[in-house]
């Protein structure tokens, strides 16, 4: 019998194992693919998520980082805009080598961590969980969904969750790009907004600089057909990216060019149940407006970690012990920034093109002429500034908004943020 099973090992599921095993508990940890799975994802690891593992002591190995971040570029047909908060503003890493290292400092700390395991099955009992896998099936007091948007659709009948988070949708390539033309992005996020491109997302070049590597892709709110198409046309078309990868070249990490994955970017109301929780994307946990996930995933295992250490020294995992993780979840990650942040993404990527565009010029402008929304801004891609705390500046903010869009577009924008809040 295990203290604890946790099936998922993305870095929710790998680092409330690691917390788990520090404090001398018994933990399995399954992961369905082989080490060195891709992952599809950015590799963007915010400030934040940086900062959250500091604190646990899991620093990030030099071999594992492929590049320092100290700008963000917002492009919006052919203007662009450097944003720096002037300090280091996280990392990009292949999600292959940074979610093994994290399995590998689970399984130092003590955990078993079983490969090429995928969960089939979950039953939960009176005094125990029963989990069918790959190979067997193993029992615990109580079981960890870590198992990310992928698990979401096999694993909530089972555990008798009602509810769906939101689903977007996201396609990505992976290129090599020569010395010369890693220069401009070598420690910069380039992100892509405009109706020239998609009124509901936006597009990526994320580098991976020491690699030479450059990751590229598209993400919007509510999946549209033809994604991947719409991506070649952009790499191919569009007046700032083409020339970005005009000599790029497509690699395979861990042997992906192309992959294409859903996001799960709404939390559900009970993420918890009798002895169980769900944390990281699994519980919906991505904000909607950047769709970075990585640090909510990691900071939800923490909370989560905090949550199962008290009932298992009390010996104690019905619904209403496990519910203090949810109260905690609500105030520490959701109340006052993932709702935020998601809202400002259904104002931002439900208006018509033309609205978009003028939203995104204005916003551009403003950033230019204000130089508190210019840095929080860029704090805000890193996860320093929450959701709340960006709207409620915007809201501030209403001389600077006139002259960055107008008065008209400046009172609907009012109207709409006040909303909100
Ligand atoms: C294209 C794209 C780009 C993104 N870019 C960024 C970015 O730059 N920065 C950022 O912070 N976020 C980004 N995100 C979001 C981020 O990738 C996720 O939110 C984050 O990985 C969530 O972590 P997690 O541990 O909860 O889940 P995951 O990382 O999805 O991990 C879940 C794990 O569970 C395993 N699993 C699933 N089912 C089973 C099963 N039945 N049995 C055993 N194991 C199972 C999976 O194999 C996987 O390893 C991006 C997402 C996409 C799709």
């Amino acid at each position: 019998m295990y203290d604890v099973i946790v099936i998922g090992g993305g870095p929710a599921g790998s680092v409330i194992s690691y917390i788990l095993a520090n404090k001398g508990f018994n933990v399995l940890l399954l992961e369905k693919y082989g080490r060195n799975r891709y992952k599809p994802c950015a590799g963007g690891v915010s400030t934040v998520s940086m900062t959250t593992l500091e604190k646990l002591k899991l620093r990030i190995p030099e071999e594992v980082i492929e590049a320092e971040i100290y700008y963000a570029r917002i492009i919006h047909k052919t203007k662009e805009l450097t944003l720096t908060t002037g300090k280091l503003g996280g990392y990009c890493v292949y999600r292959s080598k940074f979610d093994q290292w994290l399995r590998d400092s689970a399984e130092s700390a003590g955990v078993e961590v079983k490969h090429e395991c995928p969960a089939y099955e979950v039953k939960i009992h009176k005094d125990c969980v029963e989990v069918k896998h790959r190979g067997g099936m193993s029992e615990g007091k109580i079981l960890v969904g870590a198992f990310g948007a992928l698990g979401i659709l096999q694993f909530y009948k089972q555990l008798g969750i009602k509810e769906k988070p939101k689903f977007s949708l996201a396609v990505q390539r992976e290129f090599i790009l020569p010395d010369e033309d890693m220069e401009t992005i070598a420690d910069t996020l380039e992100l892509y907004f405009g109706s020239d491109i998609t009124t509901k997302g936006y597009f990526w070049i994320f580098p991976k600089t020491k690699s030479n590597g450059a990751s590229v892709g598209l993400i919007e709110d509510i999946p549209e057909p033809r994604m991947t198409e719409r991506l070649d046309k952009i790499i191919s078309k569009h007046p700032v990216a083409s020339k970005r990868l005009v000599r790029a070249k497509p690699i395979s990490i861990s042997g992906v060019h192309l992959s294409g994955q859903i996001v799960a970017c709404s939390p559900i109301n009970k993420p918890y149940g009798d002895r169980f929780i769900l944390i990281g994307e699994a519980a919906g946990l991505v904000e909607g407006f950047a769709w970075e996930g990585m640090s909510t995933a990691i900071r939800s295992a923490v909370i989560g970690a905090e949550v199962l250490t008290k009932a298992l020294e009390k010996d104690k995992f019905d619904e209403m012990t496990l519910k203090e993780y949810y109260d905690k979840l609500k105030k520490e990650l959701i109340n006052h920034d993932l709702i935020y942040q998601n809202k400002l993404g259904q104002v931002l990527y439900s208006c018509s093109p033309k609205e978009f565009d003028t939203i995104i010029n204005g916003l551009i402008k403003l950033l230019q002429i204000d130089k508190e929304v210019g840095l929080k801004f860029a704090e805000v891609l890193g996860r320093l500034v929450t959701g709340e705390e960006i709207i409620k500046l915007l809201l501030s903010k209403k001389l600077a908004a006139i002259k960055a869009f107008g008065l008209i577009q400046a009172i609907k924008l009012f109207f709409k943020f006040r909303k909100i809040i």
